[in-house]
């Protein structure tokens, strides 16, 4: 089973389940030409789509593009279902910088002809998920600022405070409809700047000052 670490803490926990949320910042909503929804729009990763730091992101043969989107993950402390907004917090383990690797091609065949989003965002290894850092340790949540660098240059930028749907709004809504467990992930959507990266290029994902994750990307054709 796929898990996770705090940091400071030998712990592995295991991770149920991922939700993803889709278009959470106004100009990526924009740039992928779609609104901005009335409330939070998920999907799910399988968690053995996880890797952590260092691991392969191995595009699958039936891909031609695949773009990294750079997001904040929380990690769920422990069980709830109905979670009142103002209750929310406590049930936050801490952060973490992910990538939601998406196979766009195959997202964009799938949007047109209304068919589910499983393989062009669930693939193995199409979650990378860095360490945890406790909640306790975040002074100020809105300031938390994510970067996503391929092979040294920057493509993404953001900080926490501009998502429209903050992790309270976003954990509240989840547990309205899926019971939330210790260890599930919540990827709460990538601001603008997504793109495609090629085998042998290295993607670096930081959560600046707290901390980074790199991974290469490989072809399955060549491995
Ligand atoms: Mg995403």
């Amino acid at each position: 089973m796929k898990t996770i670490r705090v940091r400071g803490s030998d712990e592995e926990i295991p991770v149920g389940k991922i939700l993803c949320l889709v278009r959470n910042y106004s100009k990526h909503a924009e740039e992928m030409q779609s609104e901005i929804p009335e409330h939070p729009v998920v999907f799910f990763k399988p968690a053995t789509a996880l890797i952590r730091e260092g691991g392969d992101i191995i595009i699958p043969p039936i891909s031609r593009e695949v773009h990294h989107e750079v997001e904040l993950v929380v990690a769920i402390a422990k069980e709830g279902k109905q979670i009142a907004e103002s209750n929310a917090g406590e049930f936050i383990l801490g952060y973490a910088v992910g990538l939601d690797m998406t196979l766009r091609d195959v997202q964009n065949e799938a949007k047109k002809k209304g068919l589910p989003w499983s393989v062009a965002k669930g693939f193995d290894t199409s979650a990378p998920v860095s360490e945890i850092i406790p909640a306790s340790q975040v002074k100020s949540f809105p300031e938390m600022e994510m970067r996503c660098s391929v092979n040294g240059t920057l493509r993404q930028k953001i900080r926490a405070g501009s998502m429209v749907f903050s992790p309270e709004q976003i954990i509240s809504y989840c547990s309205s409809l899926f019971t939330l467990e210790r260890g599930d992930l919540i990827f709460t959507g990538t601001p603008e700047g997504v793109g495609k990266v090629q085998p042998g290029d290295t993607i670096e994902a930081e959560l600046v000052n707290f901390t980074k994750i790199n991974h290469r990307v490989m072809s399955a054709l060549l491995t």
